[in-house]
């Protein structure tokens, strides 16, 4: 008898049915003889209305409450879920965040798991229940309810998991599995059986969608694998985990595409020590998060400096850098809102030269200019122009022969 956690997101606990659905599977689990910890995301787009309605009532609405607002999200979809578990005659309890034992600091909208002490839930788990807990959320030390960011939820199935010590975290989701590409840029994208963690890290952070960038990294913290499965289907979905053979014929892995890519370069800038701070603590001060940098090497001491932030957070990065611009002497900033990046990922490329040069003679034979160009050891990326990232994307994954089993 394995005790394993299910996480259900918002798409499969859209509405009633789908709600009943999701009892069904978890008592097929139960069936089975495994003992089950359920972890629910707010229905369907639950969050975005309740945000969409605080901002109806305020223009800054009070960080505390709005994270006891979005908290019922999840309120909503655990006790609906543990009623349909009884009315199909299992014994189910709802607990929310703070009852299930899930601890933060008081970063609000952005609150980190501090630690899980999941008495309530063992408790509940020994009395036969099967227990449905409230993801996205916990307490804070003064007993506020906080929330861990959007797509939070996953993040709480894996603390979960590694509290109680679960042979496995389950990840329900509308798709099933992780994917060569994204499959509606690519039609011959393939379901991966299995990944690495580290790999299945970069495409997270990368652009796929698919698990939460905190909860990849939990997980191969605790050394907990995760299955990720569609909760529509019974197909196998793909299993993330540390024990990846080492030697794999295909060394790309998978591609991840992210189209929200604005650039932002500062121009003739002095090369003298402090002058990365000078630009980057203001724009860290206004909580803009700044991705890729490259600095130029300098040419009679004056260089170029890039950036690249969220479309979102342009305005706000130029209106700090421009008075910057002027402080330091710079010669100007330039920016552009219509990028997108694509990476290609796979453990095996460390050890393998030739990847990079590779992918820069795939898009040369597109015709598509590469505006900045950043590396891990398992990750190259590719900073172009945003309505080419689909072609990119396509012809890398033929390149690479990621529609063919490896
Ligand atoms: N309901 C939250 C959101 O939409 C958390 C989650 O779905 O994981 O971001
Ligand atoms: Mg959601």
């Amino acid at each position: 008898m394995a005790l394993i956690v299910q996480k259900y997101g918002g798409s499969s606990l859209a509405d009633a049915a789908k709600i009943r659905d999701v009892a069904r599977r978890i008592a097929s689990a139960e069936e089975r003889g495994d003992k089950v910890v359920v972890v629910t995301s707010a229905m369907g787009e639950t969050t975005d209305g309740l945000i969409s309605l605080a901002y109806q009532v305020s223009d800054r609405p009070d960080e505390r409450e709005l994270d006891s607002l979005l908290s019922t999200g999840e309120i909503v979809s655990s006790t609906l879920l543990a009623m349909a578990l009884k009315s199909l005659g299992y014994e189910a309890i709802s607990l929310s965040g703070a009852q299930a034992g899930i601890r933060t600091d008081t970063a609000h909208s952005r609150a980190r798991i501090r630690g899980v002490v999941p008495d309530r839930v063992i408790k509940e788990l020994e009395a036969g229940k099967i227990v449905i807990v409230a993801g996205f959320q916990g307490l804070t030390e003064e007993k506020d309810i906080a929330t861990l960011g959007r797509g939070g939820s996953d993040i709480t199935a894996v603390a979960l998991a590694a509290g109680l010590g679960a042979e496995r975290c389950e990840i329900y989701t509308d798709v099933d599995g992780i994917y060569t590409a994204d499959p509606h840029l690519v039609p011959e994208a393939r379901k991966l059986d299995q990944i690495g963690y580290e790999e299945m890290m970069e495409l997270a952070c990368y652009g796929a969608r698919v698990m939460h960038p905190r909860a990849v990294e939990l997980s191969e913290l605790y050394g907990i694998p995760i299955l990720v499965a569609s909760s529509f289907s019974e197909k196998p979905g793909t299993l993330v985990h540390g024990g990846i053979a080492m030697e794999v014929r295909n060394k790309v892995r998978g591609i991840a595409q992210d189209l929200n890519v604005a650039k932002v370069t500062i121009l003739g800038v002095p090369d003298r020590p402090g002058i990365a701070t000078t630009i980057f603590e203001p724009l860290a001060r206004a909580n803009v998060n700044v991705d890729t940098i490259v600095q130029n090497a300098s040419v009679e001491r004056i260089t170029d400096l890039t950036f690249t932030v969220a479309k979102s957070d342009l305005d706000k990065a130029i209106a700090v850098v421009e008075p910057v611009v002027e402080a330091i002497g710079a010669r100007g900033c330039v920016s552009d809102a219509n990028l997108g990046k694509m990476s290609i990922v796979g453990a095996g490329m460390q050890s393998t030269p030739g990847y990079a040069s590779r992918m820069f003679r795939v898009l040369y034979d597109q015709g598509i200019n590469i505006e900045l160009i950043t590396t891990s050891e398992i990750r190259i990326t590719c900073i172009i122009d945003e309505a080419r990232v689909g072609d990119a994307v396509r012809a890398l994954h033929h390149a690479f022969d990621l529609g063919k089993g490896n």
